[in-house]
Order: C-alpha cells, then sequence, then structure tokens
C-alpha cells in the first residue's frame, strides 16, 4: 500500500499529524490501539509490518472476549511516526476529532521465530492470507489474537473488512464486549 495515500488524504500544514519521516523500526516490532473520537468514533488499531502500520478502524474496539467478533474496516497505511501520535485533528482535516493513546506495545508472531526478518516473514504471510495471527504483549491488550479478512457479500465492500477476534488464551476475559 506504501504511504500515498496518508499524504494525499492530509495537508500537513494544518494538522498535527506526523508527515511521513525517516522512523525505521528496530528491536521488538509494535503495535497500538488509539482512541478517535471523530464524526463515527473508533479505535485505530495498527501494527508496525514492513516499515508502516498497518491499519484498522474497529468501531466497537478491541475486546478480550473470545465469543465476540469486532468488525475492523482496513484504512490506509499510516507512517511509524503516527504509533506516538495524540492531539486534535482540527474541523476541516480528514479524520477531524480527538485521538488519544488506549494501548501500545509490542506485537510477535505466534509461531516462534528467532530474529526481527523471521517475525515479519510469519507475519507477513499471515497478513497476506487474510488469516492475520500475533501475540499482543500491550497494557490492557495481552495474549493471541487474528485478524480474519472477510471474503465476498455485500459486506466485503473495498474488500476491507476484516474481523478482529481474542484466542482463547489465559488473557482472555469472557463476557467483556
Ligand atoms: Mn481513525
Amino acid at each position: 500500500m506504501g504511504l500515498a495515500e496518508y499524504r494525499a488524504k492530509r495537508s500537513f500544514r494544518s494538522t498535527p499529524e506526523p508527515p511521513p519521516g525517516a522512523a525505521k523500526g528496530r528491536g521488538d516490532l509494535r503495535f497500538v490501539v488509539q482512541k478517535h473520537e471523530a464524526t463515527r468514533p473508533h479505535y485505530d488499531f495498527r501494527l508496525e509490518l514492513d516499515s508502516v502500520l498497518k491499519s484498522w478502524a474497529v468501531p466497537k474496539g478491541p475486546s478480550m472476549d473470545p465469543s465476540v467478533k469486532h468488525l475492523a474496516m482496513q484504512t490506509e497505511d499510516h507512517p511509524l511516526e503516527y504509533r506516538k501520535f495524540a492531539g486534535v485533528i482540527p474541523e476541516g482535516n480528514y479524520g477531524a476529532g480527538k485521538v488519544t493513546i488506549w494501548d501500545e506495545g509490542t506485537y510477535e508472531p505466534i509461531e516462534p521465530a528467532k530474529t526481527r526478518a523471521e517475525r515479519a516473514v510469519i507475519l507477513r504471510r499471515g497478513y497476506k492470507k487474510g488469516d492475520f495471527k500475533f501475540r499482543l504483549n500491550g497494557r490492557k491488550l495481552k495474549g493471541e489474537f487474528v485478524l480474519v479478512k472477510l471474503k465476498g457479500g455485500p459486506m466485503a465492500k473495498g474488500g476491507n473488512n476484516w474481523l478482529l477476534i481474542k484466542h482463547r488464551d489465559q488473557f482472555a476475559k469472557e463476557g467483556q464486549k
């Protein structure tokens, strides 16, 4: 996807959001969830992969309950610098509204992998298959999750709809919608 769409949607003279910079990921792969009080409030779920943040808008937010499947609409890739962004996007700009960091931490594939490069290979393969499994090590979100890409049907307009689902593990919390 790259960052052309991210740039095209924004005027960096009028939004405090970061323009794509020189940040290169190193060490552990990172994730962030930002609460976005836009016209339609949602949570932005972002995972570092291939030097960008793969991004999904989750209207109901992530859940630790494995029995719920929350719609996650894939949005444009964001630059790695966005991981630290919190602030108010002024009226008249794309995504106007307040952004706060709701959770953040590291993430990794569920399959064991020794190096950052090996982890990226496994994650990229899952992402491309539309069966993207990973383990989150955040403050709120912990343990195994999957993003499953929906295929076909009227819900899959543009092919951007996924479901975010918690796996059953020691961190799962039944009954927490
Ligand atoms: Mn958003």
